[in-house]
């Protein structure tokens, strides 16, 4: 076991029984600016969002811009910052959708979408984090089967970065309470049958209990956009 390995066992040891804020506290506390929170604007991401609003909105938090988004969202990203005062740093690639389009042919999320989400998600986030330390996200180990096992801190090696998952362990009706009790905004697509909500070529509504990530690559085996590998 490497001293990497050793530490991150103890972060999660000294951790499992404390709460997100411990561990947000903990993080903005060790790694200040070098440290940065990526949100595709889900309820969890909104939780962890009011959290940090109140530990420090200085606090670097940015989301990838796809040009895909659904004008819903554009419009949480608006409350959000008048509401909680933080300010959320686009990020997205160089490549315009036209430039796709020629380069790959039309609609490379229906021909390919692990090539779309490659070139419009993973790189531009890859290239974000190249001078950050830790990676805060808001993912849940009751969101999916590959997220089952989800650590509250991990070595992401690809981004070479700690990095770290407060609400791994919470679930769906504490995410959703926790919004509802602080009157947070969230995206109204919810309301309207979408679980998970990210591109809006990618995203469908669903009528029937599920996956909470049901809905998202609808009828393809791809159930994830390839931020959250290893
Ligand atoms: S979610 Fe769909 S549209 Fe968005 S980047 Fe991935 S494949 Fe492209």
């Amino acid at each position: 076991m490497t001293n990497t390995e050793k530490d991150i066992r103890k972060l999660n040891l000294l951790f499992e029984s404390t709460n997100p804020e411990a561990i947000l506290r903990w993080a903005i506390g060790e790694y200040g600016k070098d440290a940065a929170m990526s949100t595709g604007f889900g309820v969890s991401g909104i939780v962890l969002m009011h959290h940090i609003s109140l530990i420090d909105t200085g606090t670097t938090i940015f989301y990838l811009d796809t040009g895909l988004l659904f004008d819903e969202t554009y419009e949480l990203i608006e409350q959000l910052e008048n509401q909680l005062g933080i300010r959320l740093v686009r990020v997205s690639t160089n490549i315009t959708l036209d430039d796709q389009s020629q380069i790959y042919g039309e609609k490379l999320w229906e021909s390919n979408p692990d090539k779309c989400c490659h070139i419009r998600k993973v790189l531009p986030m890859q290239h974000y984090l190249k001078d950050k330390k830790a990676w805060i996200t808001a993912i849940r180990r009751d969101q999916s089967e590959s997220r089952r096992n989800a650590p509250l801190f991990q070595w992401d090696e690809i981004n070479r970065v700690l990095k770290i998952n407060p609400l791994a362990a919470w679930t769906e009706d504490q995410v959703w309470s926790y919004v509802k009790h602080h009157r947070l905004p969230y995206n109204e697509l919810h309301d309207r049958g979408y679980p998970s909500i990210g591109c809006f070529p990618c995203t469908q509504p669903v009528d029937q209990e599920g996956s909470l990530r049901a809905g998202r690559w609808a009828g393809k085996q791809k159930t994830e956009c390839g931020l959250h590998r290893g």
